[in-house]
Order: C-alpha cells, then sequence, then structure tokens
C-alpha cells in the first residue's frame, strides 16, 4: 500500500470526467474506473483508443441497446444483457428511471441542452459554505469547456420550435430559458459540415442537420460535445489513468483512522475477472442509481462503510415526464435539425411546465422496412420536467435496490400530464405518455446537506463519516434544478475538484 495520495473516481459521466480530469491535470495521480467501454466515434479514434465499442445500430440496435434491465420485484435485483450496452433501465415504484454506460456517461446519450438551475436559488440553504455565490463560477467554467454555444439565427438551425410554430393557432414556441446553450459543433455553413481538429489534435465533424445521427443513441461522428473528448482527452495526455469496462461493486475502508485508505473491488469485463485497487481518496461518480447502489452495498451488505444514515433519502427525478408525441404531420420531418427542437406550450398559456422534445434519434439506422422509418420520422419525443418534491428513497432491501417514489406527492406531473393533454386535444395528435413517468434525471439520495443529521456529504463532497471518500454526481444535489441539470451536476464536481487541489495542493507529488 502507497502512503502517499492517490485518487481512484469511480464513473465518468458528468460528475466523474470533470473532477477526474481537473485533479489529474492540477498533477494529482488519478485513475478513473468506468462500467461502460470507450465508443467508437471519430473523436476516440483520433484519441487513439485501440477497444472501441459501437453505439447500437442496424442489427445490433436490439442487443446493444440495453446494458441491463432492474426492477423492484425481479428475483436478482438486476439482469445485465450485454456488458457493451448503451442503457440501463430501472423500473420502481413510481418512476421508469434510464441512464447510460459509456466512458463519457450520459454526455453521449444526452440532448446536450446546457443551462444553469431553473429552480430559483438553487443552492441557497443547504450548506453553509455553498450559495449561488460560490457555485456561479464553476457553472462558466464547465460551459466554456464543453464549449457549449448559445444558438442563434445565423447557426441556420432548421426545424426549431420557434419556426414550426410560428404561424400556429394553438401552439407556441415556449421562452428560452435564461442563457439557453447548446453542447453541439454547430456547423460554419450548414450545407457543407466538415471535419474540425481541435486544439487537443482531436477531430470531430461539425453537426449534420440532416444526419440525424447526433441524439439519445450516441454521436459516432461527434457533433456533439461529450466529455471524453473535452475532458478525458486532454487529461490522459496529463497523466489520467481510464480503465473502461471496470465495474465497481464495492467500496471498503481500510482501518477508522481518518486518513485511512479505501480499497475498491471491481469487475474487469476485459476478460480479467474480480478486481481490487487502493486509494487514499476515492470520488464517487456513477450516477444516482449506481452511486446509491454501491453506497449502500459497501455499507449494508459487505460492512465495508459505516454510518451515513441520511444514505437513499431525498431521492428525485426532476420532474420528468416522458412520452411520445405521434405528430403525424406530413410536412414535418422530426429528423431534420438538432436532436432537441425546442421548447413548446399550447397557446398563450404562461403556466405551462417546461416542455421540449424532437426527432426519434437515428432513425435511418433501425433494423425496419423504410416505410416504416419514414412514418416514425414524423413522430417525436416530447418530454416536460420541472421541480419535484425529493420525496423518494432508494434501500436495499433483501440485498437488491429497493426505489420508492410516489410521483403524487409532486405536483409537476399533474402539470405535465394536463399539458399534455391540452396540446393533444388541440392539435388532435396523440402524446402516449406512459402511467409510470420515465425520468432521465434521477437525483439525491446522497444528498449535500449541513451535517450528518440532514445529509450525506458536505460543501467539499465528502461523506461526513467516512473522510476520504466523495460524491460528484447528480446524487450529492439537495434538490432538482428543475431543467436539464448536466451543467448543474459538473459544476458540482468542479467545485469539489477546486476544493480537494485547494486543500491538497502541497501533495501534488513532485514529477
Ligand atoms: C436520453 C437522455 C437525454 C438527456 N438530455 C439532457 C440534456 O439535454 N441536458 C441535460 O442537462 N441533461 C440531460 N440528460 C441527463 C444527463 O445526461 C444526466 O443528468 C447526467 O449524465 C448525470 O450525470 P452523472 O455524472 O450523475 O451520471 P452519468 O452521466 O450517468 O455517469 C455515470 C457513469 O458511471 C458509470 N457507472 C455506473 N455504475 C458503475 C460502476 N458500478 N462502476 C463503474 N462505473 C459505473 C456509468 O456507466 C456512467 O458512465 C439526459 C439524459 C438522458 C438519458
Amino acid at each position: 500500500m502507497s502512503k502517499g495520495i492517490d485518487i481512484v473516481v469511480i464513473g465518468s459521466g458528468f460528475g466523474g470526467s470533470v473532477c477526474a480530469a481537473r485533479l489529474a491535470e492540477a498533477g494529482f495521480p488519478v485513475t478513473l474506473l468506468e462500467r461502460g467501454p470507450w465508443r467508437d466515434t471519430v473523436p476516440v479514434r483520433s484519441m487513439g483508443i485501440a477497444s472501441r465499442s459501437a453505439f447500437p445500430r442496424g442489427w445490433q440496435l436490439p442487443t446493444r441497446l440495453l446494458r441491463a434491465v432492474g426492477a423492484n420485484w425481479f428475483p436478482g435485483s438486476r439482469v445485465r444483457l450485454n456488458k457493451h450496452g448503451l442503457f440501463e433501465l430501472f423500473f420502481a415504484k413510481g418512476a421508469t428511471i434510464a441512464c447510460s454506460s459509456n466512458v463519457g456517461g450520459g454526455s453521449h446519450v444526452y440532448s446536450a441542452v446546457n443551462v444553469r438551475p431553473l429552480a430559483q436559488q438553487f443552492w441557497e440553504g443547504h450548506n453553509a459554505a455553498i450559495s449561488d455565490h460560490v457555485m456561479s463560477g464553476h457553472y462558466d467554467a464547465v460551459l466554456e469547456r464543453m464549449g457549449s454555444v448559445t444558438p442563434m439565427a445565423d447557426h441556420r438551425i432548421p426545424n426549431t420550435s420557434a419556426a414550426r410554430y410560428k404561424d400556429n393557432p394553438v401552439l407556441e414556441a415556449a421562452a428560452p430559458p435564461p442563457d439557453p446553450r447548446l453542447g453541439y459543433l454547430l456547423p460554419e455553413d450548414p450545407d457543407n459540415p466538415t471535419k474540425i481538429t481541435d486544439e487537443n489534435g482531436i477531430e470531430r465533424f461539425e453537426v449534420d442537420y440532416r444526419g440525424n445521427d447526433d441524439g439519445f443513441l450516441g454521436s459516432p461522428k461527434g457533433g456533439k460535445t461529450t466529455l471524453d473528448t473535452v475532458y478525458l482527452a486532454p487529461a490522459l495526455k496529463r497523466g489520467l489513468q481510464v480503465r473502461d469496462m471496470a465495474e465497481v461493486t464495492a467500496i471498503v475502508r481500510l482501518g477508522s483512522a481518518p486518513d485511512s485508505r479505501y480499497r475498491i473491488e471491481y469487475i474487469d469485463h476485459h476478460g480479467g475477472g474480480k478486481s481490487s485497487i487502493t486509494a487514499s481518496h476515492v470520488i464517487l461518480a456513477a450516477g444516482t442509481m449506481n452511486t446509491l447502489r454501491i453506497l449502500l452495498h459497501s455499507r449494508d451488505v459487505i460492512g465495508g462503510l459505516t454510518g451515513m444514515p441520511q444514505l437513499g433519502k431525498r431521492f428525485g427525478t426532476n420532474g420528468d415526464y416522458f412520452g411520445i408525441w405521434d405528430y403525424n404531420d406530413p410536412k414535418v420531418d422530426h429528423s431534420i435539425g438538432l436532436p432537441t427542437t425546442g421548447g413548446v406550450r399550447p397557446r398563450g398559456d404562461d403556466t405551462a411546465p417546461m416542455i421540449g422534445g424532437g426527432g426519434l434519434p437515428s432513425v435511418d439506422s433501425y433494423p425496419l422496412p423504410k416505410a416504416l422509418r419514414e412514418r416514425l420520422k414524423r413522430a417525436a419525443f416530447i418530454a416536460g420536467l420541472g421541480e419535484d418534491e425529493l420525496c423518494g428513497e432508494v434501500r436495499l432491501r433483501g440485498g437488491k435496490l429497493h426505489i420508492e417514489y410516489d410521483p403524487a406527492r409532486s405536483s409537476i406531473f399533474e402539470r405535465i400530464r394536463t399539458t399534455f393533454e391540452k396540446m393533444a386535444a388541440a392539435t388532435g395528435r396523440k402524446i402516449y405518455a406512459p402511467k409510470t413517468p420515465v425520468t432521465v434525471h434521477p437525483l439525491g439520495g446522497a444528498c449535500l446537506g449541513n451535517s450528518i443529521e440532514d445529509g450525506v456529504v458536505g460543501a467539499d463532497g465528502q461523506v461526513f463519516d467516512n473522510p476520504g471518500l466523495y460524491v460528484a454526481d447528480a446524487a450529492a444535489l439537495p434538490r432538482s434544478p428543475g431543467g436539464p441539470p448536466s451543467m448543474t451536476i459538473a459544476a458540482w464536481s468542479d467545485h469539489l475538484a477546486t476544493e480537494f487541489i485547494a486543500r491538497h495542493r502541497h501533495q501534488v507529488p513532485r514529477s
């Protein structure tokens, strides 16, 4: 066991990649463990990564779409279908939850809407050392590194809500959130999207508005800005070690002294079987569901961690409610434009919640007859979101992850459902939304708090009663942002890295 400082980061989404990159760039030895594969994209090829895994396309779409499925009622908690699969689904009481599995985490599948919290004074009142003012610079930093752009008329983005509903008598584009930004490399000339090479030597193509291949099923040419490209690639050059296909199963604290090291147990899906690594500091960022699973399993099943009385409490879904809108207007091909086309609401309805949407992703790659694919291009996904009560609880029951969430306790779902109904009635186009809301924004359960009485982590992201263990992902959020959360998670992780660097700068090994 080495005595110096060394850091293991678990998970490479917005929480994991941001702090792993920043800490490696500050000179700390950092190993990043990610259960998913490097994806086979133009940027990742240009990074010289040899072992890559394709996004689900064509005949591989059905087999590679899902990595795993879990449910409260499953005998074995969850079933792994394909270790290269893109999504993981949890069917819980009151919520169906989706997350993904890649080096780069959710940035490969997200719609790349990059915004600050819509909930006012989001960071106020959770911990005395954290405020909107403290966090503001971290949003600036992550938006800049993501190269997020403000969409303008010059970008000539086709098929936006603003254009589509301009003369619509019953619907209108919703007002954009303050400082709306997008995480895409938009084309200089939309008719000729070209390949660019950035200052780190990473190659990517500008978005092709007619390509329909930058959405939920990944962006193989790199039009969508992903974390492997903007955070991990430069950090690899500064010594960051990334182990892909490394699925962490448990964290064990090796002693009770404040400076005790940790052992991180994982499965090497490259064929190495069970393995482990030790570290002085562990930063957990496996996405809300898997961060909670690892913490609960480590504490309750194997006794590797102790305490954390608030663990699993105050779990939320950001009020997400997904549906499919069978828009079916022969004049509108939803596959054209960006994966998300902007907000929409019933005309004049100032009280409508945030509702956005876009075409179904990568439709031309579906193993279906052409006529059916063309028909699917006339349908769209539709998603409402807003602040919910963090009224859920995640725990282990008989060793299985068990999620309790009651959407009836948050008025946002009824508001979205009512708005969906109004929109369907006004347009005569059906919106199919399941009774149990689908969320892609699970959060909380290891929340920021003032003390062990009301939270799991403190202002520096450290678990109150397990020093050296941190939570950098959406599980630490103490409230729903009410809008797309990725920049809030990234800002939290950036803050955590800044605090860590300030406190441990003197321990950076000399090179
Ligand atoms: C379809 C979709 C569209 C979205 N659109 C937007 C949007 O437009 N804007 C926005 O702001 N947000 C959007 N989101 C949400 C956003 O992607 C998530 O909020 C964000 O990715 C969560 O960040 P995270 O770091 O908490 O977890 P993730 O990004 O999910 O990263 C967690 C990582 O940990 C890995 N992992 C899990 N378990 C283990 C383990 N045991 N060992 C090792 N690694 C593990 C996972 O494979 C994953 O790579 C969208 C999400 C989806 C699914």
